[in-house]
């Protein structure tokens, strides 16, 4: 079984995912897809005029501050425009998808953050009224339901809190929990760049290896904003028994099968 994550980045290659994902699947591989959707939600919520804001954390990961309205518009993109639009590709491919987000039958469930700390001009302040959380359980027998059945789960943030809140997750660490709770055998993570690079956005140095115990060094070193984030996944996936992460490019032809023939970085 492979979790295949793709982002929601600018350049990214979706038909080709959707292309890719129906070749693994004929040829008998089990393959559980999530996305993301981050930068047409950026553009939404702009035309919307609810424009996107950002902050980072003491510690130096960068998220999305999400508000009630917020989270309104993160639906209508996530669970949507960009999740219908996947599922509809790849019914077209013949393939039986099923979109879902983590709300539906309570697919990703953890605790809500209300209140974040965040860093501003180098002052910390809390900011409250905040849909966000983390995914700490995964509905496995739905999946199993929809696996067993023959379909194609496509999922997508937001998760559901243990209070029954919809809430921001991030994709990637909902992947690596659903590959974690599935016992799968890799998790891929696509995104807009050809994996995780020393230098960015040098695009020849990717790094092709990292080892768990180089994990963190790495993303001290390396990794600004959000592939920090990735980093985090990955380090989260491989504590929780899955055997590798692969980080690869999603603006390529066959996004997946290069990824797993070892183009992007692999994380073991
Ligand atoms: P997605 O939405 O596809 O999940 P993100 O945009 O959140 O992906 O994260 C990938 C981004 O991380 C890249 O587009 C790049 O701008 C940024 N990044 C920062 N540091 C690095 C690095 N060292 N290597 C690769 N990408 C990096």
């Amino acid at each position: 079984m492979i979790i295949v994550k793709v982002g929601g980045g600018e350049g990214i290659n979706l038909e080709a995912v959707c292309r890719d994902a129906a070749e693994l699947l004929g040829q008998g591989e089990q393959l559980v897809l999530v996305h993301g959707g981050s930068h047409r939600t950026n553009q939404v919520a702009e035309a919307l005029g609810h424009p996107p804001q950002f902050v980072t954390s003491p510690s130096g990961y960068t998220s999305r501050l999400t508000d009630r309205r917020t989270i309104g518009i993160f639906e209508m993109v996530y669970c949507g425009e960009i999740n219908k639009g996947i599922v509809e590709r790849l019914q077209a491919l013949g393939v039986d998808a099923v979109g879902l987000s983590g709300v539906d039958g309570g697919l990703w469930s953890g605790p809500r953050k209300d209140a974040i700390r965040v860093v501003e001009n180098g002052r910390q302040r809390i900011v409250r009224d905040n849909y966000t959380g983390r995914v700490e359980q995964v509905n496995t027998s739905l999946l199993k339901i929809l696996l067993g059945g023959g379909f194609l789960p496509v999922l997508t943030p937001p998760a559901i809190s243990f209070e029954g809140e919809a809430i921001n997750v991030d994709g990637d660490r909902a992947a690596a929990a659903t590959a974690a709770a599935l016992g799968a055998d890799r998790l891929v993570v696509l995104s807009n760049v050809p994996g995780v690079l020393r230098s960015f956005p040098d695009e020849s140095s990717l790094i092709p290896r990292i080892s768990a115990a180089e994990l963190n060094q790495v993303a001290e070193d390396a990794a600004g904003g959000r592939m920090r984030i990735k980093l985090l996944a990955a380090g989260e996936a491989l504590a929780a028994g899955v055997p590798q992460v692969l980080i690869g490019d999603a603006r390529c032809e066959n996004p997946i099968r290069e990824t797993l023939n070892g183009s992007g970085t692999l994380i073991q």
